[in-house]
């Protein structure tokens, strides 16, 4: 459902992507794993267009939605149809960016209103649903400082699930929450790997990643370094990259 080829990005004179190929396909669990720097937050924004890319080819649904410098590839789809495909992703972050002047259910009901301009009360039958997919249907009046970070990235999930996204794409979900909090972050996250969501999830969390995940993928220094199932992943890599990171993770 998505191919991303031959992908370059850089800032300034830092090259963090370096060619990174990688195919998502409908239905699979993606863990990016690799250390810090590696280029695996940069991944996923150039996947939504959080980051425009400096090289490379983004395909949708076998639609071109971004191409540069590929002489066989144009960009076909209208800004219209492109945004559209965007909007089909849903985007959770480490640090939540919740609205801190609204509610739970407030939080939640933003996108669909403003940008599928659906009318509030169909918004909040949507949003009271997801809350409480996620559990807080009893916090929805509740404000972001009120609330846990584990419940705080619990109503973020439930924010990019009302939009009915086709893919839901996850930057290090659990890194900013007390080690207690993590295990119901992670529980959400398995509920929809059971309904079959397609995700991409960048973790440091290695046995969620070997439980949950249909591929791993390894990044260092802005490359792909080995995709593979977790099972090679994690008992037999190939990569002395990657013994070595493994041996200081786990
Ligand atoms: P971490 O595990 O620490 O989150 P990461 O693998 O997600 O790391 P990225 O956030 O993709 O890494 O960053 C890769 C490199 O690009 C880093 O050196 C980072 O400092 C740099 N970088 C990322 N975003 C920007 C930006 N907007 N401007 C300048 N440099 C950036
Ligand atoms: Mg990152």
């Amino acid at each position: 459902m998505i191919r991303m080829s031959n992908i370059h990005k850089h800032f300034g004179s830092l090259q963090v992507l370096n060619g990174v190929s990688l195919e998502v396909d409908k239905g699979e669990i993606i863990s990016i794993i690799g250390p810090s720097g590696s280029g695996k937050s940069t991944l996923l924004r150039c996947m939504n267009q959080l980051e425009k890319i400096d090289r490379g080819v983004v395909e949708i649904e076998g639609v071109v939605v971004e191409a540069v410098g590929d002489k066989e590839k144009t960009i076909t789809a209208t800004q219209q149809e492109i945004k559209a495909s965007f909007r089909k992703m849903g985007m959770v972050f480490q640090s939540f960016n919740l609205f801190p002047h609204m509610t739970a259910l407030g939080n939640v009901i933003e996108a669909p209103m403003l940008v599928n301009k659906m009318a509030k009360e169909d918004a909040i039958q949507i949003a009271e649903k997801q809350l409480d997919k996620v559990g807080l249907l009893a916090k929805k009046d509740v404000y972001p400082s009120k609330l846990s970070g584990g419940q705080k990235q619990r109503v973020a999930i439930a924010r990019a699930l009302a939009m009915n996204p086709d893919i839901m794409l996850f930057d290090e979900p659990t890194s900013a929450l007390d080690p207690e909090l993590i295990g119901e972050v992670l529980s959400v996250i398995k509920t929809l790997a059971q309904e079959h969501m397609t995700m991409v999830i960048v973790t440091h969390e290695m046995s969620f990643a070997r439980e949950i995940s249909d591929r791993v993928i390894f990044m260092d220094g802005g490359k792909i370094l080995e995709d593979c199932t977790p099972v090679e992943f994690f008992e037999n890599p190939r990569h002395p990259r990657i013994k070595t990171f493994l041996e200081k993770m786990l």
